[in-house]
C-alpha cells in the first residue's frame, strides 16, 4: 500500500485528498491519500521520509520550500522554481509543477487570451505568468508589497504594487493570493478591483470551493468568471498521471475525480 499526502498551511480545506481517494478507491489502486498540516516548510523533506510517503502534493504557502527540498527537478519546475508534486525515487525526492497545464486548462473556455493580469506573487502566480509568457500572453504583476516583484521584472512581465498601480485593459485578471481563503479580503483595495473588472474580460480565482470577495465583485460587474475547482481538477489528474506512474488511463482519473467533488 502506497502512501501519498499534501502538505499545507492552513490544509484542512484541501479537497486533494478525496479526489486521489476516489481515484484509487475506483480503479483498485493499492494506495491512500491523507493531509498533513505542516507549518514549518523547511521541515517538508525530514516529513516526507519520517512519513515513508511515496509522493506528496504542496499547497500554500510551502511551494518555493518544496523546490528547495527536493535532489532533483523537472519539467517546468525548473522556470520557476516552485514544486506543487513531489514523487520518491528510489530514495531521492523528483519535483514537478502541475499547477501551470492545470490552470491552462481551467480557462480553455475562456476565448483569445492576450493580456492578463495576476493578482499576487506567490509560487501560483510564478507559475502562471511563465506558463502565460510561453504562450505569447502579455502579462502583468500586482502585488500588495513589492518584495516579490523581481521575478517578474526578469521575465519580462509588467509589475506594480499597489502603491504604484498603473491601470489598463485586460482579457483576463486571476487572483492568485490567499485572500478570500480564510478570510472574507479581496486581494487589493476595492476601489482598485472595481476598476481593475470594469477594464476586463473575464475573472479567475485559484481558489475553489467559495465565491470569494473576488468573485463575487466580479459576479456584481457581470463579468465572466469562475472559481479554482477546474485548476484543482487539472492539476489533480496531472499529479495522478505521475504518482500513479501513467499506469491509469486519463479518462478514468477525470472522471472519478469528477465523482469526488459531488462529496
Ligand atoms: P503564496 O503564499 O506563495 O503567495 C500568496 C500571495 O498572496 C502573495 O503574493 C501575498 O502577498 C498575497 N496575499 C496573501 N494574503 C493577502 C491579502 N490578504 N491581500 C492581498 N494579497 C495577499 O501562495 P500560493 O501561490 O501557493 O497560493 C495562492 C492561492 O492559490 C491559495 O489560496 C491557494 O489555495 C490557491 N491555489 C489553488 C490551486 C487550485 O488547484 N485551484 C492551485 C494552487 C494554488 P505578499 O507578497 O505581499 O505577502
Amino acid at each position: 500500500m502506497q502512501l501519498f499526502a499534501i502538505f499545507g498551511d492552513p490544509v484542512s480545506h484541501s479537497r486533494s485528498p478525496l479526489m486521489h481517494n476516489s481515484v484509487f478507491t475506483h480503479t483498485h489502486y493499492k494506495a491512500c491519500y491523507t493531509r498533513v498540516h505542516l507549518k514549518d516548510g523547511s521541515q517538508l523533506r525530514e516529513t516526507f521520509f519520517k512519513l515513508k510517503l511515496s509522493g506528496a502534493n504542496i499547497t500554500v504557502p510551502h511551494k518555493e520550500a518544496a523546490f528547495a527540498a527536493c535532489d532533483e527537478i523537472r519539467g517546468f519546475a525548473n522556470k520557476v522554481g516552485v514544486v506543487n508534486t513531489i514523487i520518491e525515487e528510489n530514495g531521492k525526492l523528483i519535483g514537478y509543477n502541475t499547477d501551470a497545464d492545470g490552470f491552462m486548462f481551467a480557462i480553455e473556455e475562456f476565448k483569445a487570451i492576450k493580456k492578463v493580469l495576476i493578482l499576487g506573487a506567490g509560487g501560483t502566480a510564478k507559475a502562471l505568468a511563465a506558463r502565460f509568457l510561453e504562450d505569447g500572453i502579455e502579462v502583468s504583476v500586482l502585488n500588495r508589497s513589492e518584495g516579490r516583484l523581481a521575478f517578474f521584472k526578469e521575465l519580462s512581465c509588467k509589475v506594480f504594487s499597489w502603491n504604484d498601480f498603473r491601470i489598463s485593459s485586460y482579457t483576463l485578471v486571476v487572483n492568485t493570493t490567499s485572500a478570500g481563503l480564510k478570510d472574507e479580503e479581496l486581494p487589493a483595495p476595492k476601489e482598485m478591483i472595481d476598476n481593475i473588472l470594469q477594464a476586463t474580460d473575464y475573472a479567475a480565482d485559484a481558489i475553489y470551493g467559495k465565491v470569494t470577495p473576488f468573485l463575487a465583485l466580479a459576479k456584481e460587474h457581470d463579468i465572466r468568471f469562475k472559481d479554482g475547482a477546474d485548476m484543482l481538477l487539472g492539476q489533480g489528474v496531472l499529479a495522478n498521471k505521475l504518482f500513479t506512474k501513467n499506469r491509469l488511463n486519463k479518462a478514468d482519473i477525470v472522471k472519478y475525480m469528477q465523482k469526488s467533488f459531488l462529496l
